[in-house]
């Protein structure tokens, strides 16, 4: 018998019905993709981490009163979150240049950024994730200037507790990519953090040594990529307690 039915199923993750109305099980895979799905692998116990790695942050956020879909975790890689209505935009956030902006502006990797740049991508696999600007947005119908001001104001609390909270584990955020969507309650819309944070989605760099401690070590071949995942769980003190040992996961969903 099929536990629940499927949603939706991502590069990442998988989204089942949940178990009440208004809310979804959101379930992390072991695979990885990169550059637009040309490149394919899998990341041995990644969505075990991801899993606690996203928890951990959304609840922090929460914490400090960013709303967030995150309901709470169920097991070693499901976590119950809201049923949202995404808004199709990826919303980065850069520090540091790095990745996709030192290519487009010929800016050395990790030169520090006169101040923090947010930039939005249309979210279309087909259409490479297009960059697009707020009057695309708004043209297109795909936010209003409320929710990109509501989505503005979220981003850059995000980024300043993320930014701390690293650092304190002796990381640098260089850049990240975060998703917002609409939860509606009757009439009510409230704009909330959906998806994940989690090294998939973030650039992580080791203060002292520069080292990469993301899926830019999956995406350059740098090797020792599970290691780098574990390692920014351990720091944030929340690697499973069975170490590697526990991060197989179930074989029915693999
Ligand atoms: N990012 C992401 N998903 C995407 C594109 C980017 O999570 O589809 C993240 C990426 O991990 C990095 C940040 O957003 O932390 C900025 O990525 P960039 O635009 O430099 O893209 P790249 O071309 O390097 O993937």
């Amino acid at each position: 018998m099929a536990r629940r039915k499927q949603i939706y199923e991502g590069k990442a993750k998988v989204l089942f019905e949940g178990p009440e109305p208004g809310t979804l099980v959101q379930y992390f895979k072991d695979d990885a993709t990169a550059f637009n799905n040309k490149k394919r692998g899998t990341i041995t116990g990644k969505g075990v981490l991801n899993n606690r790695i996203s928890e951990y942050l959304m609840t922090k956020l929460g914490e400090i009163g960013v709303p967030t879909h995150f309901v709470r975790r169920l097991n070693m890689r499901e976590q119950l979150v809201r049923e949202v209505e995404i808004i199709p935009l990826e919303v980065v956030v850069r520090n540091v240049a790095a990745g996709g902006l030192s290519q487009r502006f010929g800016i050395p990797e990790g030169t520090a950024l006169p101040r923090t740049i947010v930039e939005y991508c249309y979210k279309n696999d087909e259409l490479g994730d297009p960059m697009v600007s707020e009057e695309h947005i708004t043209a297109f119908g795909w936010a209003t200037i409320q929710d990109l001001d509501e989505m503005i104001s979220l981003t850059l609390r995000i980024n300043d507790f993320l930014t701390g909270l690293f650092l304190g584990i002796g990381i640098r955020l260089v850049d990240f990519k975060i998703e917002f969507g609409r939860l509606w309650t009757g009439d009510d819309m409230q704009i909330v953090l959906a998806d994940e944070i989690s090294p998939d989605s973030c650039r992580l760099w080791d203060v002292k040594t520069n080292e990469k401690m993301d899926k830019d070590r999956f995406r350059r071949d740098l090797g020792n990529v599970e290691e780098a995942y574990q390692e920014v769980a351990r720091r944030l003190g929340i690697l499973p307690e069975g170490g590697p040992r526990d991060l197989k996961g179930p074989n029915t969903l693999q």
